[in-house]
């Protein structure tokens, strides 16, 4: 059986920082979002800073276009530091939650090593316990990927799109060694194999909880 994601009304994306939406889910992203052109996304980046909200900004443009049913919002807090920033983020959901009703959220991972990822995925469910959340993968030093459950096939031209997408709107990123196209291809290479994906291409997600409604 396939579950098939389609009439999407609102998609929640949430990211510790500029690029780790894309790379967790660039691709599914693409597709979806072209598939269900009115839904509403929010887009929301925690760990801005001047120069990073720029490359934020301009990713998100080149992903999504000018889209007015579409919003990137963004937070200036510290990379590396938001467990001692919790309370502030923590009020970030309270504020959000209200506002919309996602149909899917996708979200860092419980089992993330970096303590960015790790609160936002824990925050993510305490403030959001009715909707379906999917955790997508970022690649790490740590090796902490695990065995995903959940897989978007994607098309060999939104493959190609995202990496490039990726390559030239996080100019930052650059000089660190793993930010490359061969990362991020792998990572979708493998995932693909696992699905059996017609392209060979897909990204990978963990869902912990899906509730089935007749
Ligand atoms: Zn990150």
């Amino acid at each position: 059986m396939q579950l098939e994601f389609s009439n999407l009304h609102s998609v929640l994306c949430i990211g510790a920082h500029p690029d780790d939406i894309e790379i967790g889910c660039g691709g599914t992203l693409l597709e979806l979002m072209s598939r269900n052109p009115a839904a509403r996304m929010d887009w929301i980046v925690f760990g801005c800073n001047r120069v990073r909200e720029i490359e934020a900004i301009s990713s998100f443009r080149r992903w999504f276009g000018n889209n007015p049913s579409r919003t990137i919002h963004t937070h200036f807090f510290s990379d590396t530091h938001f467990p001692s920033q919790q309370s502030g983020i923590k009020e970030q959901f309270r504020i959000l939650s209200p506002s919309i009703s996602p149909d899917v959220i996708f979200t860092h991972r419980l089992e993330d090593r970096h303590q960015d990822h790790r609160l936002l995925a824990e925050l993510t469910w305490q403030t959001f316990r009715s909707h379906l959340i999917l955790e997508y993968e970022i690649p790490k030093y740590e090796g902490d990927l695990g065995n995903p459950n959940v897989f978007f096939p994607l098309k060999a031209e939104t493959v190609q799109s995202k990496i490039q997408y990726l390559l030239d709107e996080f100019p930052t990123q650059r000089e660190k060694p793993w930010f490359d196209r061969e990362t991020f291809q792998a990572m979708m290479r493998i995932r693909g194999l696992e699905s059996r994906a017609e392209s060979g291409f897909a990204e990978a997600f963990h869902a912990r909880k899906i509730v089935v409604r007749l």
